[in-house]
């Protein structure tokens, strides 16, 4: 069974009424292998339904993250990206001066989030975040750049 399918299947149970238009976003997000903002999403349920609207990818993706289908992580600078469950835990560096963003699929956070768990009582479920701070090529740049008066912003 696709996961489209699985999804479908799991949101209808738990009492979420999937309309058309929610199934596309569904279809949408759980076939992209990759990460989607809204706006991604958006751009590629209109290629299959012009009645698909903003509203109803936000909602259909906060219901995703709800039930633990799909995972958010916050970029900064307003910059949002979703995806599935299947895509695993995994980190993505942002750097706060260039914006770039690299995506860490082998950091080792299972034993952090093994000691949340045990120390705190908390669940993380399937995670997906971002940390920020500086880019090797930015905090070089900062480094060198140190001595002539600096501030950057
Ligand atoms: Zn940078
Ligand atoms: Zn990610």
């Amino acid at each position: 069974m696709p996961h489209c399918h699985t999804f479908m299947a799991r949101l209808r149970e738990r009492g979420y009424r999937i309309t058309p238009q929610r199934e596309i976003v569904i279809e949408v997000i759980a076939h992209s292998g990759r990460h989607m903002s809204a706006d991604d999403v958006l751009r590629e349920a209109h290629k299959r339904a012009k009645s698909v609207n903003r509203a109803t990818v936000y909602r259909t993706l906060e219901m995703l993250v709800e039930e633990g289908l799909a995972t958010r992580a916050n970029l900064g600078a307003g910059r949002v990206v979703y995806a599935t469950g299947k895509h695993g835990p995994h980190l993505h560096l942002v750097c706060r001066h260039c914006g770039s963003v690299m995506e860490i699929r082998d950091a080792p956070i299972g034993p952090l989030l093994e000691d949340l768990r045990e120390r705190y009582g908390f669940d993380s479920g399937p995670s997906h975040f971002a940390i920020q701070g500086l880019c090797r090529t930015c905090s070089e740049a900062g480094q060198k750049g140190a001595h002539n008066g600096g501030g950057n912003n």
